[in-house]
C-alpha cells in the first residue's frame, strides 16, 4: 500500500508531506476512567503551557506528526487535543474506539458491533463528537489475558469500522498469546490485517511471535522506548534489533508510550514520575540501532516511512 491520507485533528495530510511520526504516545490521559468526578476535564490553555516544552523538544528533533494514543474511556479530550495542535506545527492524530473492559463508557457498553462500528465511523468521516476533527484510527485495548466478551465485540466493531474507511486499528495487547487469539477474531471478521498495529508487543519475550504477526501482515510495535520502570531498555534493544534482522523493519514501529497531561494531578503531573518526554527514541536508542549496525535507511524506514503507511486511510 502507497502511503496516502492522514487524518491529524487539524485536517488531512499527505502523508507523503510529513516527516518523522510517533506512532504511540500521548498528551492528556486520565486514567481514573469515564466513571470519576470530573473525568477528562482540564483547561485546554493550561495543559499547553505543561505540554509545550515536550513538543518543542521533538520538533526540533525533526518530528512533523504525532499519534494521540488516548481512546474514549482513559481521557480523550478533544477540545484539548485542538488547542494543542493550534500551539505547534506538529500535526497531531486522534483515535476513535475505546479502552478495555473496566474504561467501556455506560453510553457504548450495550450496543451491538453494528451500532458501534457506525459510531466510530462517524468520528472517522466526520468529525469527533461535535467537531469537524476526524479521527485518524481506531485504538482499542485488550485485558491482559483477553480479550474478554465484550472487547471481542470492539474487535469486531474496529474490524467493520476499518473496513468502511481504510482506518488502521491499533490494539493494546499484553504478550503473543492474547496477540493470537485476537488476530483470528480480526481474520475471522474479514479484517485485513496489514491494517492492524499490535500495540506493546515488547511484553512478549519470543521473537518469534513477533515474526508470526508480521508474517500474517500485521504492524509490530514496541513502544516502552525510555520506560525503563516497565520494561528494560537492553531486552526492548534485543528485541528490536532480532526483528530487523530477521528481515521485518518493514513492519515495525518504535514510540515511548510516553507523557503526560493528567487531569487528576494538581499541575497534571502524573504520580510518580512526573511527566516522560518523548525524546529517548532520538538521543538514545536510534544511536543504539545505529551502533548494532542499523543502516540509515532502514533508520528513516522505521521513523517516516512505517507509521506513514500505517496511518494512512487504506
Ligand atoms: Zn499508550
Amino acid at each position: 500500500m502507497k502511503p496516502g491520507i492522514i487524518q491529524t485533528v487539524t485536517g488531512d495530510e499527505e502523508a507523503e508531506s510529513l516527516g518523522m511520526m510517533l506512532p504511540h504516545e500521548h498528551l492528556f490521559v486520565d486514567l481514573r476512567g469515564p466513571f470519576a468526578p470530573g473525568y477528562a476535564q482540564a483547561d485546554p490553555d493550561h495543559v499547553v503551557a505543561v505540554m509545550k516544552p515536550y513538543l518543542a523538544a521533538i520538533e526540533a528533533a525533526g518530528v512533523t506528526a504525532f499519534v494521540d494514543c488516548a481512546p474514549i474511556g482513559v481521557g480523550r479530550n478533544i477540545a484539548v487535543l485542538r488547542r494543542l495542535a493550534d500551539s505547534t506545527p506538529i500535526r497531531i492524530i486522534a483515535p476513535t474506539g475505546t479502552y478495555k473492559e473496566g474504561f467501556i463508557p455506560t453510553s457504548i457498553l450495550d450496543l451491538s458491533v453494528e451500532a458501534l462500528a457506525e459510531l466510530w465511523v462517524r468520528e472517522l468521516k466526520m468529525g469527533i463528537e461535535d467537531t469537524d476533527s476526524r479521527a485518524g484510527f481506531i485504538k482499542i485495548a485488550l485485558s491482559d489475558n483477553g480479550p474478554t466478551d465484550i472487547e471481542v465485540r470492539n474487535l469486531r466493531a474496529a474490524a467493520l469500522a476499518s473496513r468502511q474507511t481504510g482506518a488502521v486499528v491499533a490494539s493494546h495487547t499484553i504478550g503473543g498469546a492474547a496477540a493470537r487469539r485476537e488476530l483470528e477474531i480480526l481474520e475471522r471478521a474479514g479484517h485485513n490485517l496489514q491494517r492492524f498495529i499490535w500495540v506493546h508487543a515488547h511484553t512478549e519475550p519470543d521473537t518469534a511471535l513477533h515474526i508470526e504477526a508480521a508474517q500474517r501482515g500485521a504492524w509490530v510495535e514496541f513502544d516502552a522506548i525510555g520506560a525503563e520502570n516497565w520494561h528494560p531498555q537492553a531486552a526492548l534493544l534485543e528485541s528490536v534489533v532480532a526483528f530487523i534482522e530477521a528481515g521485518y523493519a518493514d513492519h515495525l514501529l518504535l514510540s515511548h508510550d510516553a507523557g503526560f497531561y493528567d487531569p487528576s494531578q494538581p499541575g497534571g503531573q502524573p504520580e510518580p514520575d512526573g511527566i516522560r518526554g518523548y525524546m529517548v527514541l532520538f538521543e538514545q536508542f536510534i544511536p543504539a540501532l545505529k551502533a548494532r549496525g542499523v543502516a540509515d535507511e532502514v533508520i528513516r524506514q522505521i521513523t517516516v516511512t512505517n507509521p506513514a503507511r500505517a496511518f494512512s486511510m487504506g
